[in-house]
């Protein structure tokens, strides 16, 4: 929790164009859960220090009821306010890869890693990876081997060494998107303790709210997982309990579940929802280095560890680490304040150029997304883009914040892209079909 605190503290100044402070409500339906809620955010307030956002309060009724106009009013009797960090998840992945390119690596897209390469004495030396744009593969060298493939780790750990104790267990977490209206407000809603003992948020999110989510144990991996019909009844009943105007299943603008890589007892198993969230590095016999579980909130403490022991494991030159005080790319100022460009930092300004030379450029994929053409220009020219689901699944979030609304944008987008990358009529219905496939887990499944 302190590392957590402590690294969400440099991020805010590290990439302060991606990273807001989000007020939380915990409201309270019984006596004694007010002043024993705030007595643990005071806690938390502590442990936070220097790098913490703002000091947590109690509040009563009526001023719960303001922050969260929503909530349950029968039986509330108060709340406690907090705050926390939000990050843009998919612009930080982004910026983080710009960072690293920029001092010097060499980044690759679309590529699988299918072998392991050895040396005499059994020590790994590289890896064999095909390209899966188009079949062929190549031999990638290294002095240090890093698996750091979240919930595929394991799998990785298997071309190494056939048999071997599972690492990692997948624990899948949903989230529903909802229009604004079911928050009414800037304030998100944290439930700590649902009927089942889980906890349950309702976080504003662009201009939609989350909410979510889910712990379930699940057997296999996937990079594209489901939700489960528990899992959408578990939030949406929960719901219920919580809000005086909930949502209904047609209220869904879209769904989407992730799997966490919890690490896994000495057995291969994970017993609860309480196993270990933090991370551990181990080092096989052959010096391959991998790294299990975590939190993305704290992705650079872990890259820290993992890279000085790879200068010890694998010989290589110790350098002192420098990410503490390093800027994100697009983190040097906040460029074109509340405009669509800001959450692009530095970078908004060329945005702007691009569209000040090509204003059609400012028109919308949708009307019911925030997202521009510009923006898929962008992609294509900076950020390796080169589907359509890149664009509106990982450098944008269109298909999180509405799915059917992204899937009306994908031949737009499609056609944006086909100009940029040289590409023709054949490959435009390609994307838009691989597209229509990705979406259908986006969306609620009707009940029979
Ligand atoms: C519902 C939910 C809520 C969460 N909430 C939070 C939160 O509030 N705060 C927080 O800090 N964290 C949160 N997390 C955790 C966080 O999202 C994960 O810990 C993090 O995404 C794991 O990142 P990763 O890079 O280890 O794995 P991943 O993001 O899964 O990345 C693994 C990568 O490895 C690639 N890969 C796999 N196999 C191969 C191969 N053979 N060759 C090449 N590449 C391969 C995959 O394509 C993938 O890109 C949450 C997770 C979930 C599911």
């Amino acid at each position: 929790m302190l590392e957590a605190l402590h690294e969400r503290g440099l991020l805010i100044k590290n990439a302060p164009h991606l990273v807001k402070d989000q007020a939380f409500i915990i409201p309270a339906y019984s006596w004694w859960s007010g002043p024993f809620y705030s007595l643990g955010m005071k806690i938390y307030d502590r442990m936070a220090g220097k790098l913490g956002l703002g000091s947590s309060r109690r509040v009563d009724k009526d001023e719960a009821l303001k922050l969260a106009p929503n909530l349950s009013a029968s039986g509330l009797v108060g709340g406690v306010v907090y705050h926390d960090g939000q990050f843009d998840d998919s612009r930080l992945a982004i910026n983080l890869a710009q960072t690293a390119s920029e001092l010097g690596g060499t980044l690759i897209n679309y590529c699988k890693i299918t072998e392991l390469s050895k040396g005499k004495s059994g020590k790994v030396t590289g890896v064999i990876a095909r390209d899966q744009t188009t079949n062929n593969s190549y031999q990638i060298s290294g002095k240090a081997v890093i698996n750091a493939t979240g919930v595929f780790v394991d799998d990785i750990l298997s071309l190494d060494q056939k048999s071997h104790v599972k690492s990692v267990v997948p624990s899948q977490g949903i989230h529903l998107v909802l229009d604004a209206k079911f928050l009414q407000g800037s304030t998100a809603i944290m439930i700590p303790k649902t009927s089942d003992g889980r906890v349950l948020f309702a976080v504003p999110w662009h201009d939609k709210v989350i909410l979510g989510t889910t712990d379930t144990l699940v057997e296999h991996t996937s990079l594209e997982p489901v939700a489960l019909e528990e899992e959408i009844a578990f939030i949406l009943e929960t719901a219920r309990e919580y809000l005086s105007k909930p949502p209904k299943r047609s209220d869904v603008k879209s769904i989407f579940a992730g799997l966490r890589p919890l690490a896994a007892d000495s057995s291969g198993q994970g017993k609860t929802k309480e196993i270990s969230r933090s991370h551990k590095i181990i080092t096989s016999p052959s010096k391959l280095i991998t790294v299990i579980g975590g939190k993305w909130t704290t992705y650079r403490k872990m890259a820290e560890e993992i890279v000085n022991n790879a200068e010890v494991i694998s010989g290589l030159k110790r350098v002192p680490c420098k990410t503490e005080q390093l800027l994100v790319h697009g983190g040097s100022n906040r460029e074109n304040a509340n405009s669509r460009f800001e959450i692009y930092g530095s970078d908004s300004a060329h945005i702007k150029n691009l569209c000040d030379q090509d204003p059609s450029l400012l028109e919308r994929l949708h009307p019911r997304l925030p997202y521009l053409n510009a923006e898929v220009i962008w992609g294509c020219r900076h950020e390796m883009a080169i589907t359509v689901e890149d664009i509106l699944a990982r450098r944008t979030r269109a298909i999180l914040l509405d799915a059917k609304a992204s899937l009306e944008a994908a031949p737009n987008v499609a056609r944006l892209m086909a100009k940029e990358l040289n590409q023709d009529e054949n490959w435009i219905d390609q994307q838009i079909s691989n597209y229509s496939k990705v979406i259908e887990g986006y969306l609620l499944p009707k009940i029979t």
